[in-house]
């Protein structure tokens, strides 16, 4: 990195290039709280320590020009010049994670997803807070998805950065469907699912009497629950928002699945309650309403970690555009209502656990999936039985398959 006033402006237009993915008002928000916090004031320059260092004001600012360059670039879909510029930024400077984040993004859009993926390592590694490259990373080291468009999407007018990325967004699709021989056609069918393991990193959820963490359940279950769809269901593909104990913004979680055009989204969570009795398994669809005081109890404890997240960003957001979300996602609602009926139903059965049925609240992390998306939860760690339950990994298995059969099931119910 070359100076940290130029670090400053580098993750500032690092919120307008997200924008220019869509990812606005999505991943930008944890930057100003994440990442610029912590950092020296504006007009203090001090070199970061590493071979960087020795870098020139000059050549410093030759780098943050053709970084931005690029990132224009990449924004006007004019990929292969944006890889050119931001390769000339590379040899400059070797360590600069926004370069290298940029570069993944570009090699990504020109098809080179190998070296996408190195490009994003790298930016992670040297930025750790970089978030996004690291689950781009992941990502992409995962199965790809198969290609095909987002089923029945009601045309909107949209701004040149939404157009800009629905253009990258499109390439990448074509992208991804070469890769798999080819698209497997339109319609609401389950074919790829996002399994969210809640919380990571800083955010532990909820924590037992005995000192279990919520988030390291959540990532058990959906890993678990992934490698079983893998093994009985392998024409579904399957992704996670995380595969290790880090923190994912509640928003990006979505976006990832947005983005990959995911045909339903399942978020793990373990319930907590004052009343160390409670106990049981209940399933949650989004809802802007509460169905009860207890529902919205759950979601203001599941949005908790939203006061690390700068939200308004998401007020970038127009009025129309927002109107036409809203109605989108009734049908995204209404199709959860009934996914969620179902995954309560399996759980219940399967786990002989109390049936504390489907409820509904406004879930932050479910509010902006362009898909069906419900939250489970899958046992209280508050409950001392239910938190050693939780704890066992036989029972962390038999949970991981119930999900699995729910979803076999429910994708088998969508295919016509
Ligand atoms: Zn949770």
């Amino acid at each position: 990195m070359a100076d940290v006033l130029t670090r400053r402006v580098f993750l500032r237009r690092m919120a307008t290039g997200l924008a220019a993915q869509g990812l606005l008002g999505v991943l930008s928000p944890m930057l100003p709280a994440q990442t610029l916090a912590g950092l020296p004031p504006p007009d203090t320059f001090v070199p970061d320590s590493g071979t960087n260092a020795t870098l020139t004001p000059e050549t410093a600012s030759r780098v943050f020009d053709l970084a931005m360059q690029g990132q224009n670039l990449l924004a006007e879909g004019r990929y292969e010049d944006a890889l050119r510029v931001l390769r000339q930024a590379a040899g400059l400077s070797s360590e600069d994670d926004f370069v290298q984040g940029l570069l993944g993004r570009a090699l990504l859009a020109t098809g080179e997803q190998k070296a996408a993926i190195v490009h994003f390592r790298t930016a992670a590694s040297l930025n750790p807070e970089d978030t996004y490259s690291r689950m781009m990373a992941d990502m992409l080291s995962q199965r790809p998805a198969a290609g095909g468009a987002v089923a029945n999407a009601p045309a909107k007018p949209l701004t040149p950065l939404e157009a800009a990325a629905r253009q990258e967004e499109e390439r990448m699709a074509r992208w991804l469907a070469e890769q798999q021989g080819a698209g497997t056609g339109t319609g609401y069918r389950i074919r790829r699912v996002v399994l969210d393991p809640g919380h990571g990193g800083f955010d532990s959820g909820a924590v037992g009497s005995y000192g279990l963490k919520e988030k390291d359940v959540n990532l058990a279950l959906a890993l678990g629950c992934a490698a079983m769809l893998e093994r009985q269901a392998p024409d579904l593909r399957v992704f996670l928002t995380r595969t290790e104990d880090y923190y994912v913004p509640l928003s990006a979680r979505t976006a990832v699945a947005n983005q990959y055009s995911a045909d339903i989204f399942i978020s793990f969570h373990c319930n907590a309650s004052e009343n160390r009795d409670a106990r049981g398994v209940e399933t949650y669809f989004c809802s802007e309403r509460a169905s009860s005081n207890e529902a919205q109890r759950v979601a203001r404890f599941e949005n908790a970690v939203l006061r690390y997240e700068d939200t308004a960003a998401s007020a970038e957001v127009t009025g129309i555009e927002e109107l036409l979300f809203r109605y989108e996602r009734r049908r995204y609602w209404q199709a959860a209502d009934a996914a969620a009926g179902f995954m309560q139903q399996v759980l219940a059965a399967r786990l002989q656990l109390p049936d504390r049925g489907v409820h509904s609240a406004d879930f932050y992390v479910l509010r902006k999936a362009r898909m069906p998306s419900v939250l489970l939860e899958t046992g209280f760690v508050s409950n001392m039985q239910e938190e050693r339950l939780l704890a066992d990994s036989g029972y962390r298995q038999r949970i991981a398959a119930s999900v699995a059969a729910g979803i076999i099931r429910l994708a088998g119910a969508g295919r016509s």
